[in-house]
This record gives C-alpha cells, sequence and structure tokens, in this order.
C-alpha cells in the first residue's frame, strides 16, 4: 500500500483526510501544527493525538520531504540545498538572509518548457511538475533546517521564484500556497508569499480565483517584437493580452500591485528608449518594477548590463513615478542567483539538445 504524503494536503484535503479516517475536524488541525509548526515526521512524537489514531496514521501516512542531496552555503549567507525528487531528477530552493526578512525561493517544476532565452533552467528543458509534498516539503525542509538551534522562525516571505512556471503547475501549486498561509501551517500573510509568471494569462485568472497572493510577472521587454524573442510564450499571449489579465488580477485582489520583474541584458532591453517604452506600456497600471542584473550561465552568449546602465534605466522609471527596485545578486558563488537555477534535470523535451551546439551534441 502507498502511504499518504500528509506535507501534500492542505486544510480542507487533511481535514477530508481524517474524517475518512473516523476522526473529528480538530484532528487536522492538531496535525498540521505538528507537521508544518513543529516540523514533527514521526507519528509517535506527536503525543497529544490518541495512541490509536497514531497508529493508525503510522500505517497508511507518512511526512516525507525530498531527500537532500547539497546544502551549500555562500559567503552571503545565501543557502541552497539540491533536491533528488527521483528519476535522475533534482531540483533547487535558496535561503536568502536579509537584515528585515528571511525569503525562501521554493521550485515547482523539474525543470521548465517555457524556453526563456536569457534562463538556465528553460535551457534544460521540461521533466515534469512537482507535487503540492514536493513544493512544500522544500518549505518544511527549509525553515525546520534553519530553525533548528536558535528555535526562532527563519522565514517570513515566501516567492514561488526557483525553477519552472508555477501557473503551469496550478492543481498543485495552489494547496501548496493554502498551506503557507494557513494559520496552522506557516500562516504567511498573503502579501509575503509571490508567484512569479512568465504570463500564463488564464492560469492568472485562475489564481485570482483561487488563492490570489502577490503576483510577479517576468515582463523583461516593452514591445512584443522584442518579447518574443526572450520569452516564447509572448507569441501565444501578446502583451496586450497580458496586462489586461494584470488588470483582472488586481480586480481580484485591490489594493495590490503587480511587481514586473526585467532582467537586465546588455544591449538587449536595456536602453533609455526601452525604459520610455515600458513607461507607456504599464500606464496608471498599479505596479512596480524589479530589475533583475542578468546572471550568465555556461553556454549563454547573454551579457549583464553595466551597472551605470541600469542606474539609468531604473532613473527613468522612477522619474515617471514608479517605484523600482534592482535586485542584488545573491549567492552566485553557489549558481543560486536567479535563472542560474539547474539542478540536474532528465529532460524529457530534449529542447536542451536541440539547442546545445552541435560541436557539443557530437561530443
Ligand atoms: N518561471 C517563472 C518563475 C521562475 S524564474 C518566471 O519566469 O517568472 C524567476 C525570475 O528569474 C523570473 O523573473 C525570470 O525571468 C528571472 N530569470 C531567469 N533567468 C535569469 C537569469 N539568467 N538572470 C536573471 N534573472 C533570470
Ligand atoms: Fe521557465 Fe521562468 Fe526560466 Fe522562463 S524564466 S524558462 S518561465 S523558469
Amino acid at each position: 500500500m502507498t502511504r499518504v504524503n500528509l506535507l501534500g494536503l492542505d486544510g480542507a484535503a487533511l481535514t477530508a483526510f481524517v474524517a475518512a479516517l473516523d476522526e473529528k475536524p480538530f484532528r487536522a488541525r492538531q496535525l498540521l501544527r505538528w507537521i508544518h509548526q513543529r516540523g514533527a515526521s514521526r507519528f509517535d512524537a506527536m503525543t497529544d493525538l490518541a495512541k490509536s489514531l497514531r497508529g493508525k496514521l503510522a500505517d497508511c501516512a507518512e511526512v516525507a520531504a525530498p531527500a537532500v542531496l547539497r546544502d551549500s552555503t555562500a559567503a552571503d549567507g545565501t543557502r541552497k540545498w539540491l533536491l533528488d525528487v527521483g528519476g535522475g531528477n533534482a531540483i533547487e530552493t535558496v535561503f536568502i538572509p536579509e537584515p528585515d526578512r528571511g525569503t525562501l525561493c521554493v521550485s515547482t517544476q523539474a525543470g521548465c518548457a517555457m524556453g526563456c532565452a536569457f534562463c538556465a533552467t528553460g535551457h534544460q528543458g521540461f521533466n515534469r511538475n512537482l507535487s503540492t509534498a514536493e513544493i512544500v516539503g522544500q518549505l518544511w525542509l527549509a525553515e525546520h533546517a534553519l530553525r533548528a538551534g536558535s528555535g526562532e522562525r527563519a522565514i517570513s516571505n515566501v516567492v514561488l521564484m526557483g525553477m519552472g512556471e508555477p501557473l503551469q503547475n496550478l492543481d498543485a501549486v495552489v494547496p501548496a500556497l493554502r498551506l503557507m498561509l494557513d494559520d496552522d501551517a506557516y500562516g504567511l500573510s498573503r502579501r509575503r508569499v509571490t508567484v512569479s509568471t512568465s504570463g500564463l494569462v488564464r492560469q492568472m485568472d485562475k489564481l485570482a480565483a483561487q488563492c490570489p497572493v502577490a503576483l510577479a510577472v517576468s515582463l523583461h521587454a516593452p514591445n512584443d517584437e522584442l518579447r518574443d524573442r526572450l520569452v516564447p510564450l509572448n507569441r501565444k499571449h501578446p502583451l496586450r493580452e497580458l496586462l489586461a489579465a494584470c488588470r483582472r488580477y488586481l480586480r481580484a485582489a485591490p489594493r495590490d500591485f503587480i511587481t514586473f520583474e526585467y532582467v537586465m541584458l546588455d544591449g538587449v532591453n536595456d536602453s533609455d528608449a526601452h525604459a520610455r517604452e515600458l513607461v507607456a506600456l504599464v500606464d496608471d497600471l498599479p505596479c512596480k518594477f524589479n530589475l533583475i542584473p542578468f546572471n550568465p550561465f555556461p553556454g549563454t552568449t547573454l551579457r549583464r548590463s553595466s551597472a551605470q546602465r541600469i542606474r539609468d534605466f531604473a532613473r527613468i522609471l522612477m522619474d515617471a513615478g514608479f517605484v523600482t527596485t534592482t535586485r542584488r545578486t545573491r549567492g552566485d558563488d553557489i549558481d543560486a542567483a536567479c535563472g542560474q537555477l539547474a539542478g540536474e534535470v532528465r529532460d524529457r523535451t530534449r529542447r536542451s539538445a536541440s539547442r546545445l551546439p552541435s560541436v557539443v551534441l557530437a561530443g
């Protein structure tokens, strides 16, 4: 019999699960607290559960996070876990400590099918969606590893900006988000959990209806001609559709704003003219900009914009009244920076093979 992995059950699913064991709903709440708040994985440690229930759980359930293959800490304190998700696939989770917050960057897929030109994960191709247990398992592992010793809560923010396109895996992502927000689990506020998407417009509507957390949209270009090249999904959902979806999203989450991510690529999308076009594009949409200096990875010919270019670009956006931040590159000595997460994914799409120079294929 395969055991049910309780890391993958949100409050409603866990309530249904305990009901099937003839138990009252408050047992589900107790289980949530044991598992997520206290990091327990053994049922015999859950001392306020009746012994008979502990026995039943031991027979049919488990609390199992992905196995840690590597655990590395960068000079700046950024910590990265490489996790085994079976079948030769590994994914990455990154913790970024800052004075006022601790952010965990979580993966949602092994690889990614979207094929963005500037992204290491995109170059690998796609293998599979992660399950809810694998997504929440990253938070569970990281929170309790970081807390060990201090006992203090370590993760204040979660961003779904690791490997993969979260909205392509919405069915597993939504229960994971619900657990992040659940007061008996991680108790994070809606604004401290961010989903980042390359622009799947229908799924943005679904997320708004099911769990409207903070939304970041990977824009990267101010016009369709350029965005078609950088983010292939744009050929299916051009900017007009994407911005309309952003406006609809904000109707579900009033008083919020969209964060537009914009990777700064030298000579590609980083001119003053691009910045002015961007200002005109987003117009009166409530939004902020987050400029991400491009992080190179093996095999790419793209380059990072200079620090001065990024400052000048940001100045145009700020002068137009948009809050604009430039992401500090963190953990690049352990390849943990944005877009450098590559795990080790067995590619089923063969996308990466088709993109490799022939000399590599021949070798
Ligand atoms: N698939 C989602 C979320 C994961 S990527 C998305 O695309 O939004 C998280 C962020 O890192 C995105 O904004 C993505 O565009 C950016 N990114 C990808 N590769 C990068 C690179 N090499 N350097 C800097 N940022 C990168
Ligand atoms: Fe996928 Fe995001 Fe990378 Fe694009 S940037 S390939 S959507 S992970």
